[in-house]
């Protein structure tokens, strides 16, 4: 059966899967068992980074579902990787579905970090 982005299995033809795979560059910032971080190629902010599973899942309330725990090591690795980048102060977005952004489906927060979002309508994506 041929994997696909919707069986929770690799998608091949997920960018984000290629990038866990490091068979497209990325600028990581982190790299766990689970987890990576890399840079938004399109910041929008002076830290802008992106904070994946490594299992793809389309969105994240698809990886709560598959693995809340998974969800809790995203955000620690937010946390992380802010305060490496100087952040003790940040913003993390999580797009969800088309209609709100959403372009890459494979679960990412966007950390940001260094630009006041004074409202949601200033939001990435
Ligand atoms: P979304 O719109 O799905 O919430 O966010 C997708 C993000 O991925 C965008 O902010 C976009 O700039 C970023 N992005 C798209 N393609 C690439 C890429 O090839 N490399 C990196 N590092 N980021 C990418
Ligand atoms: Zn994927």
């Amino acid at each position: 059966m041929p994997e696909n982005a919707e069986n929770g299995a690799t998608a091949a033809d997920c960018l984000f899967c290629k990038i866990v795979a490091g068979e497209i560059p990325s600028n990581l910032v982190y790299e766990g068992e689970r987890v990576i971080a890399f840079r938004d190629i399109n910041p929008q902010a002076p830290m802008h980074v992106l904070v994946v599973p490594r299992a793809h899942a389309p969105n994240l309330a698809a990886t709560a579902a598959a693995d809340p725990g998974l969800v809790g090591e995203l955000a620690t690795v937010a946390a992380e990787v802010a305060g490496e980048e100087g952040y003790s102060d940040y913003n993390v977005v999580a797009n969800t579905g088309s209609e709100a952004g959403q372009t890459i489906f494979h679960t990412h927060l966007h950390v940001l970090g260094g630009r006041k979002l004074t409202s949601l309508t200033n939001l990435p994506g």
